[in-house]
């Protein structure tokens, strides 16, 4: 079908009550992860809850695509320590959308397994990928993930992706102050270097440890501020649902997005859902509950029902959230038992 005017008017064609359509899935193939990041991981070791068959995500993954989802992103834990990560990729990209057309398959990873299978996971669909880094220098970001020698993988990963076609290869650091504020500069470089879209990101109180205060998140006007001591940004166009502020360096090589929850919240045009490992759908990072949309497949639940449970949900999506404001609920699971 090409073009909006011809779309079927669908019923189920998910919007919630503030008007948000939302069209990007995120689905969590695991909960385990073999890095275990300082900011993130500071507690328990593994895995939190249930890992489904790949069938059940399809499953999720159609009823939610035949609502209007056009993105899917894979995400965990660790997605890449699943096998049958490229089947499963396989079976996403034969899903249709409302308009007729595949799904925009993408992947969030911290890279370090992905040289060997980048160029598998482009053959089977995937459009897109993140990868995790949070340094740029090999000691450093051995400190951080506590696994030695991973940098040397991550960056294979990242140049394996690029070789494979995956475009853009996006890299994703989250800034802690003191801590890695340092990496801003050296990641302009890589940036520019790599060929790739490096996005900062600003800390959420969604660690395991609860470290998080106002204090720790480096903002995006300091990044701005920062990188501008090697060379100025300047902001260029972005998608309306896109989360990342995009920039631009003089000579237009490399390019810089910051992702700025904290300091610009972008709530009022979230277009996104999640679910679980374990196959419950969540609205926001931040909800304080979730809902088992698993359970209701285990119990035989149609299609039908599936979906009516899937709009009833998102009717209920948290307006936006409320970091740090007096009474700020942390999140029923942090980041990793999530699906960043
Ligand atoms: N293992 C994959 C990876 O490393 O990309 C996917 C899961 S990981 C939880 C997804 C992303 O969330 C990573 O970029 C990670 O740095 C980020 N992240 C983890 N905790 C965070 C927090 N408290 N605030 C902001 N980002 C966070």
């Amino acid at each position: 079908m090409p073009s909006d005017e011809r779309l079927p008017t669908n019923d189920l064609l998910l919007t919630d009550k503030f008007g948000r359509s939302i069209h990007d899935l995120r689905i969590s193939i695991t909960d385990r992860c073999n890095y275990r990041c300082v900011y993130c991981r500071t507690g328990t070791n593994g895995a939190a809850f249930a890992e489904l068959p790949f069938e059940d995500y399809l499953r999720m993954a159609r009823i939610l695509v035949s609502m209007g989802i056009t993105k899917v992103r894979l995400t965990g834990g660790e997605p890449l320590l699943r096998k049958g990560i490229v089947q499963f990729i396989r079976d996403l990209s034969k899903l249709r959308t409302v308009k007729g057309e595949k799904p925009a398959i993408a992947l969030t990873t911290n890279g370090h397994l992905l040289a060997e299978i980048a160029q598998s996971l482009k053959d089977a669909g995937l459009d897109r990928v993140t990868v995790s880094m949070d340094a740029v220098d090999p000691d450093r970001f051995a400190r951080i993930t506590r696994v030695p020698n991973g940098y040397d993988s991550v960056l294979a990963g990242v140049r394996a992706s690029r070789r494979a076609g995956l475009d853009p290869v996006k890299v994703n650091c989250v800034l802690l102050r003191g801590f890695n504020e340092d990496q801003i500069i050296p990641f302009g470089v890589f940036s520019r270097e790599e060929g790739v879209v490096v996005r900062f990101i600003e800390f959420m109180p969604l660690e395991e440890d609860r470290v998080w205060t106002p204090q720790t998140v480096v903002t995006l006007d300091e990044v701005v501020a920062r990188m501008s001591e090697y060379l100025p940004l300047t902001e260029i166009a972005r998608e309306h649902s896109e989360t990342a502020r995009r920039y631009r360096f003089p000579d237009g090589i490399g390019e810089i997005g910051i992702i700025a929850p904290v300091s610009h919240p972008f709530c009022g045009h979230c277009s996104r859902i999640r679910i679980t490992s374990d196959g419950k759908l969540r609205t926001c990072l931040f909800s304080a509950w979730d809902h088992d949309l698993y359970e209701l497949m285990r119990r035989g639940a149609s299609d039908e029902k599936l979906a009516e449970f899937i709009v009833k949900v998102v009717e209920k999506k948290e307006e936006r959230h409320h970091i740090g404001e007096p009474g700020f609920v942390p999140a029923s699971r942090t980041m990793v038992h999530i699906g960043g």
